[in-house]
């Protein structure tokens, strides 16, 4: 009996937890999410300064331009970014400032560098300058005591660039989750020696070791296990020791002739639930506790793996994280090929290339080889095509994409 996706996803979201919250620095913390709301105990800008290159001055001493076409004011020195502030001297007199400076007392204006007549001692100004024009105010940006970021925003480099504005050093969050990964297969070799007949190389462990780091986890390699049960048994037990999860790839089809079944039953205490999910590629599919630590099962063939863990463990991961978002959003774009197909019961996940048109519009090309073990035609592609069960699309109809991957541009690819 197959599954539908969605009861799966169901199945494994409710068995994971959030983890718990720690205090890291600020470094540290890139797409994680916050665990408290965080509040500004400063101000940015913390003090008015200068958006430009200028002169500050009062626009008070400007009010005979309409009368003479011009006015010249003396220059009594400068002030630079980082100085402590000055004061203006008499009226009739500018200081020179460059920008991210401090406004001196009495100044209620800077005029551009580019917009005065610059003489020896002094400026000439021929237009009307408004008070506060090129000033940046203090809390013009962010005011001291107002709420930063809700708990639980997923920090970007901007909001850690925010963080560090303010004077935060460290940020509560909720901490960064450990997966390890692991190959199951006595086909498999990872070295550089000459294959045997029968062997092939794990490309598994790389490409979701690279998935992992890309969903902002902490990934700890746990190598290739052959297909025995002792050696099985010793690995799953050592890794979940250290880990918040192990994702595992391999061993989890139907009449597979391996150990991996019997050890992940044992170890769960019979809690490993076997599926078969309405999908394709990525039909079979295991998930449990072993001791107590979440155990994804992907399967083996490579192209797979990776859509098994778009659709399974990523959200997982973002739900331990904290994120309130944890699926993947659905874009909408036009296929610019068709793509038949049979009412089989599946939903199809189609390997694809999303372009963006100069017009800004999202088109879509499926790609030829759809074989769930041709990698190397998926790592042309950077977007899945959700086709629901029925006949498939037609050229230029509207469909439903996940985006795996960075846009690719619309000139013909080489290769
Ligand atoms: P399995 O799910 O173990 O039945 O494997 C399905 C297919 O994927 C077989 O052709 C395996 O040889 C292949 N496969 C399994 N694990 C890996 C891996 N880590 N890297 C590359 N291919 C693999
Ligand atoms: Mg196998």
């Amino acid at each position: 009996m197959t599954i539908p996706l969605a009861e799966a996803q169901t199945y494994v979201l409710d068995r994971i937890s959030r983890l718990d919250t720690v205090t890291l620095c600020v470094d540290d913390c890139l797409g994680l999410c916050t665990s408290a709301p965080l509040q500004a105990e400063e101000s940015i800008p913390p003090f008015d300064n200068t958006a430009v290159d200028g002169f500050a001055l009062r626009t008070s001493d400007l009010a005979g331009i309409t009368r003479h076409g011009s006015i010249r004011l003396g220059v009594e020195g400068s002030i630079a970014a980082g100085d402590p502030p000055l004061d203006l001297a008499e009226p009739g007199t500018v200081l020179r400032i460059m920008t991210g400076a401090v406004i001196p007392g009495g100044a209620d204006a800077v005029v551009k560098v580019e917009d005065v007549l610059v003489e020896a001692e002094s400026i000439v100004v021929s237009r009307p300058i408004a008070p506060g024009e090129n000033i940046r105010q203090a809390g013009s940006d962010i005011i001291r005591g107002s709420q930063l970021f809700p708990t639980r925003t997923v920090l970007t480099p901007a909001h850690l660039g925010v963080l560090a504005s303010v004077g935060y050093s460290r940020v509560p969050v909720f901490r960064r989750a450990r997966y390890g990964v692991i190959s199951t297969g006595s086909e498999l070799v990872d070295d550089a020696r000459q294959l045997r007949p029968g062997e092939i190389r794990d490309s598994n462990r790389h490409s979701l070791k690279a998935v992992l780091a890309d969903a902002d986890v902490q990934v700890v390699d746990l190598g290739i296990v052959a297909d025995e049960e002792g050696a099985l048994t010793e690995a799953f037990l050592a890794a979940a020791g250290e880990l918040d999860a192990i994702v595992s790839s391999g061993g989890v089809s139907v009449g597979d002739f391996d150990y991996t079944k019997r050890v992940l039953d044992h170890l769960s205490g019979g809690e490993m639930r076997w599926m078969q999910l309405a999908v394709r590629p990525a039909k079979p599919f295991a998930f449990g506790m072993v001791a107590g630590v979440p155990f994804f099962g992907l399967p083996g063939n490579p192209v797979s793996a990776l859509v098994s863990f778009e659709l399974l463990v990523r959200p997982a991961i973002r739900k331990m994280q904290g994120w309130r978002e944890i699926f993947t959003p659905e874009l909408s774009a036009v296929a610019l090929d068709s793509y038949p197909r049979r009412r089989d019961g599946n939903i199809h996940f189609i390997r694809s290339q999303l372009q963006v048109r100069e017009s800004g519009d999202l088109v879509v090309q499926p790609l030829a080889k759809q074989r769930p073990h041709m990698l190397h035609e998926m790592s042309r592609s950077n977007a899945l095509i959700i086709s629901p069960d029925g006949d498939g699309f037609g050229k230029g109809d509207r469909v439903k994409v996940l985006q795996t991957g960075p846009f690719v541009s619309t000139k013909p690819r080489q290769g």
